[in-house]
């Protein structure tokens, strides 16, 4: 951890790095920024179906990382946005049900420890509670069908019928689910602040995360999204923001960096600016007291 020993700190932080030209491409893309962990697809995010990972491309992403002395617990794969595990159009939930199949094998080809997974959205057809029932469906199945790798739940801003904006919705899903080893969460600030959870202010932040902890628990936090939130508190909009630029403001950041509850676990930018990460990142690390 040759950054993180040098700043001699346990927060792990990088971007969702690009992919253009291979999966292996990533390393390097978080190195250049001068990132210790990072986020990334796996395959095109917009496509159902993509050619399957041949030895070649898995040595070489396995080099990468190797070089650039990134560990593989600090990378954290996006899934990709076409998964919608809430649809109850018995087709289309199969065709993401065999999307996140395929996601969370090539993870494990890749030698990698977690999924990010949007929990989706229940268009509007389907009870909240029935979406989470067809979430959890599709988690279990998947986790049978595959080995080892852990799937995390997103947070989301709560925009149109999304799933998983309220910690009580996570939580349901997690109790649906059979193999706890295999379920986690990741926090996105601004789609947590975006939903209605104060995080701008000292008291907010305390009871936000007060909440988390007795709702779903610190024990299932395997990352984080950092970003800034474009709207205000509850706007339930989902745009981001470049970090300090945005409504939760730098105190927010600097409490954040300064929580231990954040250590040891991957913690990346999808901030809307990729030309300046390198500066959020220094400028992140820079409030640590
Ligand atoms: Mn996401
Ligand atoms: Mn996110
Ligand atoms: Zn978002």
């Amino acid at each position: 951890m040759k950054n993180n020993s040098e700043y001699k700190i346990n927060k792990f932080l990088g971007a969702h790095v690009s992919v253009s030209g291979g999966v292996f491409k990533a390393p390097k893309n978080c190195n250049d920024i001068g990132g210790v962990a990072f986020a990334m697809f796996l395959k095109n995010q917009k496509r159902w179906v993509a050619k399957d990972y041949d030895e070649k491309i898995i040595s070489k992403f396995n080099d990468e990382v190797k070089k650039y002395n990134i560990d593989k617990k600090f990378i954290m794969p996006h899934a990709g946005y076409l998964i919608n595990l809430a649809n109850n159009d018995p087709e289309k939930w199969q065709k993401s049900y065999d999307a996140l199949v395929d996601e969370l094998k090539r993870g494990e080809e890749l030698g990698l420890h977690y999924i990010n997974l949007h929990c989706g959205s229940h268009l509007g057809l389907i009870s909240v509670e029935e979406g989470c029932e067809l979430i959890a469906k599709g988690i279990n199945d998947a986790i049978k069908e595959t080995k080892y790798i852990t799937v995390v739940l997103e947070n989301t801003a709560g925009k149109g019928n999304t799933i998983g904006g309220a910690f009580s919705e996570l939580k349901t899903i997690i109790d649906k689910v059979e193999d706890k080893s295999r379920i986690g969460v990741l926090l996105d600030t601004c789609h947590t602040f975006d939903y209605g959870y104060d995080l701008a202010t000292e008291e907010g932040y305390k009871s936000t995360f007060n909440e988390f902890e007795e709702l779903v628990g610190f024990n299932y936090l395997k990352g984080i999204h950092l970003n800034d939130s474009m709207y205000g508190l509850g706007c339930k909009k989902d745009r981001h923001e470049s970090i300090g630029n945005g409504l939760l403001g730098m105190d927010f950041f600097a409490r954040f960096m300064n929580d231990p509850r954040f250590d040891n676990m991957p913690i990346t930018l999808e901030t809307i600016n990729s030309e300046i990460w390198k500066e959020e990142i220094e400028l992140l690390y820079s409030l640590i007291k």
